[in-house]
């Protein structure tokens, strides 16, 4: 790896500084809710039976570098991306043949898509739908191109696109440090104070939600109405998810309810016009009409314990409450459809974003991705893969989301001679960012890790648009950036989620 941007950052704390800063870090998060709640393996559930206890939520100590033209080029670009996603899962004719490709090689991928089928036998009784997109990059240096220094997306989440509510926290904790001055100055006047940047994400995406609420419009019946937040249960980030919430119901006087994915069927009726309604075991006697279903569970087959689960997907997107996301846009955030997107010189990104400087745009925040199939790239690909030289330069990557699933560099061609060739193509083969090192010290566990470390800019998008006849054009009729999350990984683990244990949540410092 290369050298440090730069190497003087952050600065060295003496012994005195680092425990005021750390004992001003570690109440601060708790008294704002920068926190996660303990992994069953600190504290046993005997312990906690309650499931009571928090703890700060794994966090940089000081904000990482990250250079502003970068910044500013994935904030810039998230309305077009946002456009992109939401024609493509419009677009069912286009997406059809790549998702078929995947249905006998990825069971959950074909059921998602048998979902999406039984729905539109009968017709769907919501034509609008919303997107709380996050759109994720590393920095990429190319001494070849001009200018040198880029963003490249790892990743584009369209389900569950998660610490939007952490992020805003992170960056307002790391702003708090500094006005306090619990940093040493810094040597290099190329960082001076106030480079900091706070992330608006919780009220932006609480927006986006109460977007979708007013636009569902009345109950015909006067009911209450409510938005309901499908979670996993228990849920460790549950703050990161109460942020919104909260946010949700002071600024925009919304109800809102979480409701774990396996009490779907137990605490919700379809009416006769399909309408959604609510019971609250805590209220039964009440019935809340849906307006929309924010979906923070279902995206990984782990969720889906046989046929009453998938019923119970198919119950909520039958429904005529607003999904956040939709089946079908959950299967738009496929990776397949990124490598598809990502092939040079594909008339599909003019397909969907006309304007041609929007495309070039977005094009260029592309790294090379291949499938895996039998077609001249895939074959090509198949050969970088297999011979661990050349396959150290990728991470292959299956079609799933919440991290822990991919499999890195010269793990790969072990990884193939195990896999039937039959089943390759259910992978794309990307190449590896490389972003510049720089160092900085991670607070997790009660633990401090200093070193090297890669950072991960994910950029959030609201979306709502809506889709009257299938096949037709989309209308879009909210359209924002939402905020920035970033977070920081040591620089030897290839993975970098904070939920799947590997990160930090951190903020920018632009330089
Ligand atoms: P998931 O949907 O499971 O989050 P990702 O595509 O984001 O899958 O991959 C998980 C992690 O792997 C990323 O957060 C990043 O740290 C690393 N990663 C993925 N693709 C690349 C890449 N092309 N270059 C460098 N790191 C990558
Ligand atoms: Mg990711
Ligand atoms: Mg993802």
């Amino acid at each position: 790896m290369a050298q440090p941007i730069y190497p003087e950052y952050p600065p060295e704390l003496s012994q005195a500084r680092r425990q005021y800063l750390l004992t001003n870090l570690k109440d601060w998060s708790i008294a704002h809710g920068l926190a996660v709640r303990p992994a069953p393996a600190f504290v046993p559930s005997e312990q906690d039976p309650e499931f009571a206890l928090a703890t700060t939520a794994p966090v940089t100590l000081f904000p990482s570098l990250f250079p502003k033209s970068c910044f500013e080029e994935g904030l810039s670009i998230q309305t077009t991306y946002n456009k992109l996603y939401s024609a493509i899962a419009s677009d069912e004719e286009w997406l059809k043949p790549i998702i078929e490709e995947l249905l006998d090689i990825d069971s959950f991928v074909e059921d998602l898509w048998k979902v999406h089928l039984a729905v539109a036998k009968d017709g769907y009784v919501q034509d609008l739908t919303l997107g709380l997109f996050r759109s994720d990059y590393m920095v990429h240096i190319d001494s070849s191109s001009s200018p040198a220094v880029g963003i490249k997306q790892v990743e584009f989440n369209t389900i569950a696109s998660s610490f939007g509510g952490l992020s805003s926290k992170v960056s307002a904790l790391h702003q708090h440090l500094e006005s306090i001055d619990a940093y040493p100055s810094h040597k290099d006047p190329l960082i001076p104070k106030g480079s900091g940047v706070q992330s608006s994400s919780v009220p932006l995406l609480a927006t986006g939600l109460a977007a979708a609420h007013m636009a569902y419009g009345n109950s015909k019946e006067s009911r209450p109405l409510c938005v309901l937040f499908i979670v996993q249960d228990p849920e460790r980030n549950v703050f990161d998810q109460r942020h919104l919430e909260y946010e949700l119901s002071s600024s925009h006087k919304v109800r809102v309810f979480r409701l774990p994915f396996r009490q779907i069927l137990t605490d919700t009726k379809l009416d006769t016009d399909r309408t959604l309604l609510y019971h609250a075991p805590h209220d039964p006697d009440t019935s809340f009409e849906v307006t929309t279903v924010y979906f923070r569970a279902g995206y990984s087959p782990d969720e889906y314990n046989g046929e009453e689960d998938w019923s119970a997907r198919l119950h909520m997107e039958r429904s005529r409450a607003i999904k956040c996301p939709s089946v079908l846009t959950q299967l738009a955030g496929c990776k397949k459809i990124q490598q598809v997107l990502a092939t040079p010189l594909s008339p599909h990104l003019t397909r969907f974003l006309p304007n041609r400087s929007e495309a070039e745009r977005i094009e260029k925040t592309f790294a090379p991705i291949y499938p895996m199939d039998l077609s001249e790239a895939g074959r090509e690909a198949r050969k970088l893969a297999s011979d661990s030289e050349s396959a150290s330069h990728y991470v292959l990557k299956p079609q799933r989301e919440g991290g822990g699933n991919n499999i890195y560099r010269k793990a790969i061609p072990e990884f193939l001679r195990n896999t039937p060739e039959s089943h390759w193509p259910a992978h794309i083969l990307m190449e590896m960012i490389e972003p510049p090192a720089q160092k900085n010290i991670i607070f997790r566990n009660g633990e401090l890790q200093k070193g090297g470390v890669i950072c991960e800019l994910g950029i959030y998008g609201v979306c709502l648009w809506k889709n009257s006849k299938p096949g037709g054009k989309s209308e879009i009729l909210e359209n924002w950036e939402a905020g920035y999350l970033l977070r920081t990984k040591g620089d030897q683990s290839e993975e970098g989620g904070v939920a799947a244990g590997f990160g930090a949540v951190d903020s920018c410092y632009l330089i």
